[in-house]
């Protein structure tokens, strides 16, 4: 039986590993689960899969939390730091599925104890690559991705030498908006945003896919996770949402990753790796399909590609005030404060408005300065939103 924890097990990613779990109940002994708001569902897996522990991050709702499993044996804790606990509980497989910099504590906890950790969350990556990388090698801890694109680009490497890799391209959908005349999406609203053309995720990925700020990040973690330099990093528009990505080698072949839109593909492959076990996705009819599409990834559409390079090059601690600065933005987004639009600029000014104290060039990198960056980024964030908002 091998042992798993699951961190953020209530969101689309969680829940979607739970189900493949769940098909083999015997296969697994379940050490935590974790979640935030929705404590019904938190204690209903936990039950069901007999988790020793169960960890809402809502420090006010543990009495909630301790009825809901009451009598069933499953302990109740809450807060974040006692997320950080359980991801220091032995365990041989742990997935990072909390959304946002939260999931940072935890994985390097995760990382710490040895586990390999199925990496979903790629604000870590962003926020602290050197960080988080080097935990893993100094525990001899590995970690998987999660990502579909990042995960299809693993699998492309497979057997492969990096010496011999030109470039990597990296697919998006276009969200929401790559249809509309760019000068509607000032008019954008967070329920039309929320909308996935292609894939079901949670509502911030969702509408991080529709300003592309979801593959600004991918595109930093596809650097992080590989070690490939900016400038061999490519993005294309593939409405199909099929292919997921390219790997291209020195002789000129392209080796793609061609599957449905449905996670449990990436994460039933970081679960079964490094064999390949029976998944339940549907298999493509590639006839049925017909026809592939590309496109070029517009960056007066999509400001956040060509933030996201500006990101890379500058270095150091950028990627956490960049990624705090994106949070905060999405936020204000949400809340009605700033439009669509708006979030490309508060993520810019931002980044400029730190750079300027020199307070994330900083090359260092410590749990610590990490969250100091993300903290001093969300203030600067909030101050540029409240200049948009009057
Ligand atoms: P989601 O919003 O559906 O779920 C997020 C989970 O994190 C929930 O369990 C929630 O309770 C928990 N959570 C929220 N705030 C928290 C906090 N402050 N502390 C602790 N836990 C907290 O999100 P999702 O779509 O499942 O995405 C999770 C992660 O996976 C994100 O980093 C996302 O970018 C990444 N990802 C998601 C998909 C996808 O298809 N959904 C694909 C690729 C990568
Ligand atoms: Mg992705």
């Amino acid at each position: 039986m091998r042992r798993i924890s699951i961190f953020g097990a209530t969101g689309s990613i969680g829940q979607n590993t739970i189900d493949l779990i769940a098909r083999a109940p015997d296969d697994y002994d379940v050490v935590a689960l974790t979640g935030a708001g929705n404590i019904a569902q938190l204690a209903q897996d936990a039950i069901r899969l007999r988790a020793d522990i169960a960890v809402t991050a809502e420090e006010g709702r543990l009495d909630e939390l301790r009825d809901a499993l009451n009598g069933s044996g499953v302990q109740a804790a809450a807060g974040a730091a006692a997320i950080t606990e359980a991801a220091s509980r032995p365990a041989d497989w742990i997935m990072s599925a909390i959304v946002g910099a939260a999931g940072l504590a935890p994985g390097l906890a995760a990382l710490g104890q040895g586990s390999t950790l199925a990496l979903a969350n790629k604000e870590s990556l962003v926020c602290a690559g050197h960080l988080v990388k080097s935990t893993a090698a100094r525990h001899g801890a590995a970690i998987l991705p999660v990502d579909s694109e990042h995960s299809a680009v693993f699998q492309a490497l497979i057997g492969e030498d990096m010496s011999a890799v030109e470039r990597i391209i990296i697919t998006a959908s276009g969200g929401a908006f790559r249809d509309w005349p760019i000068e509607d999406l000032p008019k954008a609203t967070v329920a039309q945003a929320s909308s996935h053309p292609n894939w079901d995720m949670g509502q911030r990925i969702t509408v991080d896919s529709a300003s592309m700020f979801n593959k600004a990040m991918e595109v930093i973690e596809t650097r992080e996770f590989f070690g490939v330099d900016p400038d061999r990093i490519e993005v294309i528009v593939h409405p199909q949402s099929m292919i997921h990505a390219l790997v291209g080698f020195n002789d000129g072949a392209l080796m793609a990753h061609v599957g449905p839109p449905d996670m449990r593909h990436a994460i039933g492959f970081a679960l079964h790796h490094p064999a390949r076990r029976h998944l339940p996705v549907e298999r493509l009819d590639l006839v049925a399909i017909g026809t592939f599409e590309f496109r070029p990834p517009d960056e007066a559409r999509w400001p956040a590609l060509r933030i996201a390079r500006e990101v890379m090059a500058r270095g150091g601690l950028s990627g956490a005030v960049f990624n705090a600065a994106k949070e905060t933005a999405l936020d204000g987004f949400i809340a009605g404060h700033i439009r669509f639009t708006q979030m490309a600029d508060v993520v810019a000014d931002t980044l400029d408005a730190l750079d300027a104290r020199g307070g994330h060039i900083d090359a260092t990198m410590t749990l610590d300065n990490v969250l100091e960056a993300d903290h001093l980024a969300r203030k600067a964030a909030e101050l540029a939103i409240k200049k948009r908002a009057g």
